[in-house]
């Protein structure tokens, strides 16, 4: 049942250009999360909440905290949750994910949202992991463009290049988690606290 909306959600963010995780980027996640056995999920960037309900119907002890800044992403996602009948599972805020204070703990934070914001949300919500606790970060390759920026002359895309290729130098550099990178999906970074 939660198979068939996952695929009618899939649908719709295609035609609508939404863009959700690619198939293989969701299933490694998917496999990360059941082999670490994970249990609480922070995500950053909701979208129309396809990932956070491919994440929490992987077992009944998964819950998703989702962050969605959107108005318009924020109601199809709440209703998407709703009628997965996953409400008791995933928590949707609706709100900046800079402005969202949270003490709670988490296994693993997904950062999915703002590309420019990436650093930003790293350190705020580096306090809501323990040791052992993990960070992951979606589309650090930005379509290839990280690796090779001369398929694009848009000003606004090379900067945002800019703001990853920084971003993966803060991951390179942060003394307080191991990171390794990931080819999978649109690029993928796995940042374990230490
Ligand atoms: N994780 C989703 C896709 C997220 S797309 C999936 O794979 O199904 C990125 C989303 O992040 C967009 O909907 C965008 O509105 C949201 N977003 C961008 N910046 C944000 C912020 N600062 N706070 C909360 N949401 C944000
Ligand atoms: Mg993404």
């Amino acid at each position: 049942m939660v198979h068939l909306r996952l695929k009618d959600i899939k649908e719709y963010a295609i035609k609508n250009r939404v863009p959700i995780m690619q198939e293989d980027g969701i299933e490694f996640l998917i496999n990360y999360i059941k082999e670490n056995n994970i249990k609480r999920v922070l995500e950053i960037g909701s979208a129309i909440g396809y990932s956070a309900i491919n994440i929490a119907s992987q077992s009944e002890d998964i819950k998703v905290t989702t962050i969605e800044k959107d108005p318009n992403m924020y109601n199809i996602a709440l209703n998407n949750i709703k009628n997965t009948g996953m409400q008791d599972r995933i928590k949707i805020i609706f709100e900046d994910a800079l402005f969202v204070d949270i003490e709670e703990k988490y296994d693993l934070i997904f950062i999915d949202a703002a590309k420019s914001q990436y650093i930003k949300f790293f350190e705020k919500f580096s306090k809501n992991i323990d040791k052992g606790g993990v960070i992951v970060t979606d589309n650090l390759s930005f379509h290839g463009l990280v690796e090779d920026d001369s398929k694009t002359n848009n000003r606004n895309t090379k900067q945002l290049v800019k703001k990853i290729r920084k971003y993966i130098d803060f991951l390179k550099n942060n003394k307080d988690y191991d990171t390794t990178f990931y080819k999978i999906g649109d690029g993928i970074s796995v940042s374990i606290k230490k």
